[in-house]
């Protein structure tokens, strides 16, 4: 458990060194059993800056939503991170950032088009925008299950952005790529409407994804 937790804290700086999600903003989880074999996440903590959190700071949460009321409270989010755990079996870690361009684009309540191969790593045809609703409540969980159907990322309404994976490794690497597609389309936008890829050709960008990563 050491392990993972150090690895959470890493990718946690990590989010401020990147730009992806500045001072606390943000969190990110591993899927983790405890030896009962108690089903559930580590997750970075509520409201603590991410160069001070050490070992100690990250808190165990079973997918029955259940965390030690002694110690540290889990990130504000917690809920999403335990929604998607347990309808997505292969999602073993959840990076959630406020980037500023997903922000920007986010607020715009928009999915972002297949403007761009590249929006395929996110698993589609295009990359959806979850509805708005407070932060850290249920109904912003089903929002973002909903989004993420079929997907490994999406955007968040006035809220920022989700990517997950099957490690942490990969769930940042996303979050980052996700980052750079709300710039580029961000900026594809300043001079109008982009053309937008048709779906037979991004099925065959999805299947070369597909083969790409096996
Ligand atoms: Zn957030």
């Amino acid at each position: 458990m050491i392990k993972l937790k150090q690895k959470i804290i890493k990718f946690a700086k990590n989010l401020n060194t990147t730009n992806l999600s500045p001072l606390r903003s943000g969190n990110l989880s591993i899927r983790y059993n405890l030896k009962n074999k108690a089903e559930g996440f580590l997750i970075t903590p509520s409201g603590k800056k991410y160069d001070d959190i050490s070992i100690k700071d990250i808190v165990f949460v079973s997918l029955k939503g259940e965390y030690d009321k002694k110690g540290l409270e889990p990130s504000s989010e917690w809920r999403f991170h335990q929604e998607i755990y347990k309808s997505q079996n292969n999602c073993n870690a959840i990076v959630h950032a406020h980037s500023i361009n997903a922000v920007a684009l986010s607020s715009h309540r928009i999915n972002i088009p297949a403007f761009n191969y590249m929006v395929a790593v996110a698993g589609g045809f295009d990359i959806k925008c979850a509805e708005y609703e407070t932060f850290g409540t249920r109904k912003l969980s089903k929002n973002i299950l909903k989004a993420l159907k079929g997907r490994r990322a999406c955007l968040i309404a006035n809220h920022g952005q989700i990517a997950y994976g099957a490690s942490l490794d990969e769930a940042f690497e996303l979050a980052e790529e996700l980052e750079n597609i709300c710039k580029q389309y961000l900026i594809a936008r300043q001079l109008g409407k982009p053309k937008i890829l048709s779906l037979k050709q991004m099925e065959k960008v999805l299947i070369k994804f597909k083969n790409y990563k096996k």
